[in-house]
């Protein structure tokens, strides 16, 4: 600290503790006084980099996720997400984060609620039952797997008690919460379509509650883009009946035809019943 600095520290502590202890009126000075203060303070160098004081760093906390923003290439969210540890009871549950699949110039992004044991395992959706069947109907749709992209809201399997089975609904702040993630997926792929798989997808991605029935079967929007709402498959899988079977069949031509895909004879028969 220069002797300069000193001098003018050593007259202005005093009169500033006499201040506070309201024993003196507030200082007058006049503008020359000023200007001699201002030339002083611009005789001051500053001081040498490795001179200047930092806090030290928590060591103990875990550096801040970095937030959605825009400039993002699929590669850099990808390790962003993989990294994120937004969700501590998530982070330490978790064997990974699922990031999501598929084409990333896809026309048609299909979006589930969370990973499952499965997913949490193999670090991809929709790999389990419930998964081979949605292969399935996007193999009857006409397109591969690795055509079109698939994600979730959660990208970490959302945490069971200790010694449970299966899995559980996200909640919806845990939904709230990753939603960016998605939200910056989507931003990249820019899809002509989405599919929201299940209430609880939907609720996630849109915020809507009401009931399935209600939702499915018409359009509905996220950042502009179409989004059909069907059942999940594992809805399927629960129940058989062809009715419900062709009530997602029924959502799926609805996609194809909003993608101007040629939908054939035999697609538009599917689980029909038998005249
Ligand atoms: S669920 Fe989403 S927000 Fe939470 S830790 Fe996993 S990636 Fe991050």
């Amino acid at each position: 600290m220069s002797a300069n600095l000193h001098r003018a520290l050593d007259a202005a502590i005093p009169m500033l503790k006499t201040i506070r202890q309201g024993v003196k009126a507030p200082p007058k000075a006049s503008s020359a006084a000023l200007e001699k203060l201002r030339q002083l303070a611009r005789a001051i160098p500053p001081a040498p980099q490795s001179a200047q004081v930092h806090e030290p760093a928590e060591k103990s906390a875990p550096a801040p996720a970095p937030e959605p923003s825009e400039g993002w290439t699929m590669d850099s969210l990808r390790t962003a997400v993989l990294a994120c540890e937004k969700c501590p009871h998530l982070v330490t549950s978790r064997t990974q984060v699922v990031f999501g699949v598929g084409n990333p110039e896809a026309d048609l992004v299909f979006v589930g609620e969370a990973p499952g044991a499965d997913e949490d395992e193999q670090g991809e959706p929709f790999v389990g039952l419930a998964g081979q069947l949605q292969t399935k109907i996007i193999l009857a749709m006409g397109f591969q797997r690795e055509d079109v992209f698939i994600a979730n809201v959660l990208k970490c399997r959302p945490d069971m008690p200790s010694g449970a089975s299966g899995n559980r609904k996200p909640k919806s702040a845990e939904m709230a919460t990753c939603l960016p993630w998605l939200s910056e997926q989507i931003a990249l792929v820019k899809p002509r379509v989405i599919v929201a798989l299940g209430a609880v997808a939907a609720e996630g991605l849109l915020g809507l509650t009401s009931p399935l029935r209600d939702l499915r079967g018409r359009w509905h929007e996220f950042q502009g883009i179409p989004v059909m709402i069907t059942y999940h498959p594992a809805y399927l899988l629960r129940n058989q009946s062809l009715s419900e079977k062709r009530k997602v069949w029924e959502d799926m031509l609805l996609v194809l035809e909003k993608l101007g895909k040629k939908i054939t004879a035999k697609q538009r028969a599917f689980f029909t019943a038998p005249a």
